[in-house]
């Protein structure tokens, strides 16, 4: 298996309250490998053939490459893609039969995804990180059960204690959205709605909706 490109040391570096840290370092590694892409990469024979095999990158990842990327590069790069497509149409040439092969970054981010799993699971032997999991630390619920899984498999006696943390910070969450409700009632609409609450609707989606779900 591949070393993890982060330590525990960067993973320390994103526990922050309400964001959970696998998703953070793993899209912090696609925008790593995006800046890579965009200077080192575009004139690579094997890169660019990558890139046509895939159709080019996902929706999800060709937004962010444009936001990060240049005028150059996508000349580069969509111009190749572009002769390819039209090449296809006037020599009249059918359709791509096979489907096309999974998008670069999408391929990195599962990639990634596992090893910053593992990362975390043994990160909790760290007292440092653990304390800072156990005070406002957070996890998906797309990661609360792999990572239970690997710390069940390496036998980590941080077991219990993430559980209950991480259900306590989804009690509390799940207490906000409800108190929004309530004070929505016109017979409570003297209350206004506190900061804690105010933050947590906006947080929730990120926390509850499968981060990698545009992956192909
Ligand atoms: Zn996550
Ligand atoms: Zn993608």
């Amino acid at each position: 298996m591949k070393r993890p490109t982060f330590t525990w040391l960067d993973l320390k570096a994103v526990m922050q309250p309400d964001m959970c840290p696998v998703c953070q370092l793993v899209n912090l590694r696609t925008e790593q490998k995006i800046a890579t892409f965009q200077y080192a990469h575009i004139a690579d024979v094997d890169f660019r053939k990558t890139f046509i095999d895939s159709d080019g990158f996902c929706q999800h990842h060709t937004e962010k490459f444009y936001e990060a990327g240049d005028h150059l590069n996508h000349a580069v790069l969509y111009h190749h893609l572009l002769t390819v497509k039209l090449n296809r149409i006037t020599q009249q040439k059918p359709a791509q039969k096979k489907k096309p092969t999974a998008c670069l970054l999408c391929a990195h981010e599962k990639t990634s995804e596992a090893l910053y799993i593992n990362l975390f699971a043994s990160g909790l032997e760290h007292d440092a990180l653990k304390t800072m999991y156990m005070d406002k630390g957070i996890v998906c619920m797309h990661h609360f059960d792999p990572i239970l899984k690997r710390l069940r498999k390496i036998k980590s006696p941080h077991v219990d204690d993430f559980i209950k943390h991480t259900l306590t910070m989804y009690q509390s969450y799940q207490h906000d959205l409800a108190e929004i409700k309530r004070k929505n009632d016109h017979k409570h609409a003297e209350e206004r709605l506190s900061d804690q609450e105010r933050h947590t609707w906006k947080l929730i989606r990120r926390l509850l909706v499968d981060q990698g779900n545009h992956r192909r």
